[in-house]
């Protein structure tokens, strides 16, 4: 116990004769547990607390309930950064939408991540093969402040339908989606969100459910008149029970902040993701396929923030 104090305090020395830098928290808002967000803002900030001693940030990325409540932390100035649908980033920046009358028109686009496939996911038992099959159904819809549910909203509307649609639209967190499949209170799931993700994981190792095609003339009008939708596949194999690939539209994962949050700090965390890129890519599998050039371009609709710009121009990337 002596022996352990003493260490404790010189440790404490030490670092304090090291560590120069000015001590700046940042938060980066995520998503739920089981989504593949906290894993973007986990991994981001353990790239950034590698270099705390030198650039003096410290960096934490708790669960949140998704794009649209970390976009609106953003702007309250609760949060720094934050994960959010490529949509939800088109319409905060252009008061459009859900964000008609609130516009946010300090946000600023850092990058973009992974493709996220508007997803459902529904009870063998259940017999949904299309989405039109959800009629009548038992639908978690996503919980209030995720990209899911105000997806979920415009699709809806796209397609003349409500939430009276459905018998049930329970607004149930990611991290307790799965069980209520599993447990028989929900047909199916809806869930805005990278592949493969524990959550999708969770419910087909509970229970026989298969991924369910999201087509036809009002998805093809959403893509067609939105920059921020495109087409998009889950492949065969990638979850039990779902060994054909999965035709949908998506979003791109994105990565925002404001124009209040320091260049030398958004300078700093994008440095931390791109200079350590390979080792990002292995701490999700749906980042493996990242590339550079992409990520500073697509699905960003908002200006780029200049710290990140001066970081992309000093690698010769714009
Ligand atoms: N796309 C979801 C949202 O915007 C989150 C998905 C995830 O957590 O990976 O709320």
């Amino acid at each position: 116990m002596k022996v352990f104090k003493i260490l404790a305090a010189a440790g404490a020395i030490a670092a304090g004769t090291v560590a120069t830098a000015q001590e700046r928290f940042i938060t980066i808002g995520t998503g739920g547990q089981t989504g593949v967000y906290f894993v973007v803002g986990q991994s981001i900030c353990r790239l950034v607390n590698r270099d705390s001693a030198k650039t003096g940030l410290k960096c934490t990325a708790p669960s949140t309930g998704g794009s649209i409540a970390n976009i609106n932390a953003i702007k309250a100035g609760d949060m720094d950064m934050g994960v959010a649908q490529s949509d939800w980033q088109y319409h905060a920046y252009n008061g459009t939408s859900q964000f008609e009358g609130d516009k946010f028109d300090k946000e600023r686009a850092v990058f973009s991540v992974h493709s996220e496939p508007f997803t459902v996911i529904a009870r063998k038992d259940a017999n949904i093969n299309s989405f039109d099959d959800l009629k009548g159904k038992r639908v978690n819809v996503g919980n209030p402040g995720s990209g899911q549910l105000a997806t979920m909203e415009v699709v809806l509307d796209a397609k003349g339908w409500t939430m009276d649609d459905f018998a049930l639209a329970s607004e149930l967190k990611p991290a307790e989606q799965a069980a209520a499949l599993g447990d028989n209170k929900v047909d199916a799931i809806v869930y805005t969100v990278g592949h493969p993700n524990g959550s999708i994981q969770e419910a087909v190792s509970t229970v026989d459910a298969n991924l369910v095609p999201v087509e036809g003339e009002a998805i093809d009008k959403l893509v067609a008149d939105n920059p921020f939708y495109a087409y998009a596949t889950i492949p065969g194999g990638m979850y039990k029970g779902s060994d054909d690939d999965i035709k949908t539209f998506g979003v791109k994962a994105t990565f925002v902040t404001s124009a209040d949050v320091p260049d030398d700090v958004v300078y700093e965390v994008v440095k931390a993701v791109f200079d350590n890129f390979d080792r990002f890519k292995k701490l999700h599998p749906a980042f493996a396929n990242l590339k550079e050039e992409e990520m500073i371009k697509d699905g960003l609709s908002a200006p780029l923030h200049p710290g990140a710009e001066k970081y992309y121009k000093e690698r010769g990337w714009m």
